[in-house]
């Protein structure tokens, strides 16, 4: 059911959790608040966060 999340790129938390309503989410870090962007499903919240994650800006 819940999707695996990468460790925040910002603080490095594993605390991110996918939150949003009906058609609209976004991954949220409860460590320092960062936000990996909104998407129509938790999957593409997910996907948005993970990539995110994965770059080294
Ligand atoms: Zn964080």
């Amino acid at each position: 059911m819940s999707k695996h999340l990468k460790e925040c790129p910002f603080c490095a938390a594993k605390d991110a959790c996918v939150v949003g309503e009906t058609d609209w989410f976004y991954v949220a870090c409860y460590t320092c608040h960062a936000d990996g962007g909104g998407a129509e499903t938790k999957e593409g919240a997910a996907i948005k966060w993970n990539t995110r994650a994965g770059e080294n800006a």
